[in-house]
């Protein structure tokens, strides 16, 4: 493992603690390269923000050899968690692969809880500050930055990093470009699963795709026994405010939720009645496809910050990782951090272009007419070139 003396010097900063400033900051580490994560929570709160995740062999778990956690994951991972389903709204099947009982694919599942955990637990005690959330950051000379956070602390760093996800407090003094509405909004359900075995038996050991009209009905079972649903609608980026459902009366949300899926199947309308009393609505934003900026001294972008895309690539996560370690590496195997970052961000542009314009194509697929017919035509299509 390389030591490169002349970063340990200098101050850095990470912005934000979810997966990409956790991985970021522990590759750093193992590499005798100090820096402070700066998160806005109070306390870790990876597990309540988002479901299962599947981790690529050639990003995620990449990130993951490289902070010293693969053989880790790899004991706790679900490869069972493969398993996919596809549907349409008459409940007509079109896809029903089964992950094989003991084979280890290339793309096991794990909460985002127990990743984040996996990361913290590795990092050296005092690493990251809870209550730190970044209100402002000013250039100084010399690639330096003043951070201001809202508790009151200034901090000035030699080099700051934004990991801070999809609306980056740092990403302004970076592009002008900003998050838009993906004209997708999902609502977020939970079913638990031992408490329904029908609907267990129907989801399988991973994900369900229902896809017709435009909308979507996708399903995840998590490593905790509950199915996380997401209802997906392609509306108008006004339509929760409009909508009139009252989303904090949960009971009467899942009955109006209910009506825009009168003619689907039972099964899969069996996903909104068999659901907790818990309802949360996000609309989906993305960056624009390909976006770079102008390199500048001192300051740079990971995971979500530099390219926030749709979930529709099952990417988000495992680029935020592969960022992480790309950077941390360019860092410790650089004499002149400038160089570092230049080299990172060169490459960074290249996969994240690919992965979110594959993100963009898949989102037009798949709610677009004939949805699961065209989905299990690009699977034909993927598994035809793998096998080649
Ligand atoms: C519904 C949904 C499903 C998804 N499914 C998948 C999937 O199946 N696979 C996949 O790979 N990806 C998925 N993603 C995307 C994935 O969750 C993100 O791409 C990933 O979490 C990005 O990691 P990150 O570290 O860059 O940012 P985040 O995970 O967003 O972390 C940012 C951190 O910064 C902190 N922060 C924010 N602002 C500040 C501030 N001003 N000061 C200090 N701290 C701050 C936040 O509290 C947070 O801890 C999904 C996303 C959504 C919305």
């Amino acid at each position: 493992m390389t030591t490169n003396h002349i970063n340990n010097t200098k101050k850095i900063a990470i912005i934000g603690g979810g997966p990409g400033g956790l991985t970021l900051a522990l590759i750093l580490q193992r590499h005798g390269i100090a820096a402070t994560v700066y998160e806005r929570e109070a306390q870790d709160g990876n597990a309540q923000r988002g479901g299962s995740l599947d981790i690529h062999e050639d990003s995620g778990q990449m990130a993951l050899k490289e902070a010293g956690l693969l053989e880790q994951f790899k004991a706790i991972a679900r490869y069972e968690g493969e398993d996919f389903r596809l549907f349409d709204k008459t409940g007509k099947i079109y896809m029903d692969d089964r992950a094989e009982d003991g084979e280890q694919g290339d793309r096991p599942e794990i909460d985002r809880g127990v990743l984040c955990d996996l990361l913290l637990n590795a990092l050296q005690p005092g690493t990251i500050r809870y209550g730190y959330k970044l209100t402002e950051a000013a250039a100084m000379e010399g690639g330096r930055h003043e951070l201001h956070f809202d508790n009151g602390e200034k901090v000035t760093a030699d080099l700051v990093i934004g990991a801070d996800g999809a609306f980056s407090k740092l990403r302004p003094l970076l592009t002008d470009a900003q998050a838009s509405y993906s004209g997708l909004t999902m609502v977020e359900l939970h079913v638990d699963a031992k408490a329904y075995p029908d609907q267990a038996a129907f989801n399988a050991r991973g994900k369900v795709f229902a896809l017709d009209d435009n909308k979507g009905i996708l399903a995840q079972l998590n490593g905790d026994g509950k199915i996380k649903v997401y209802l997906t609608f392609t509306v108008e980026q006004s339509w929760l405010d409009t909508c009139c459902i009252p989303f904090d009366q949960p009971k009467e949300a899942k009955q109006q939720l209910l009506a825009y899926f009168d003619d689907w199947a039972e099964p899969l309308q069996n996903y909104i009645r068999n659901s907790e009393d818990l309802v949360l609505p996000r609309r989906i934003y993305m960056l624009p496809v390909g976006l770079k900026w102008e390199h500048k001294p001192g300051i740079t972008l990971i995971g979500d910050a530099a390219h926030l895309m749709s979930p529709f690539a099952g990417e988000g996560v495992n680029l935020a990782m592969r960022d992480a370690a790309e950077l941390a590496l360019a860092i410790a195997g650089h004499e002149d951090t400038d160089q570092a970052i230049q080299a990172y961000e060169k490459k960074m542009y290249e996969y994240s272009a690919e992965s979110a314009q594959s993100s963009d194509d898949n989102l037009k697929l798949m709610f677009s007419g004939n949805a699961a017919t065209n989905l299990k035509a690009l699977f034909d299509e993927l598994y035809e070139q793998f096998a080649q």
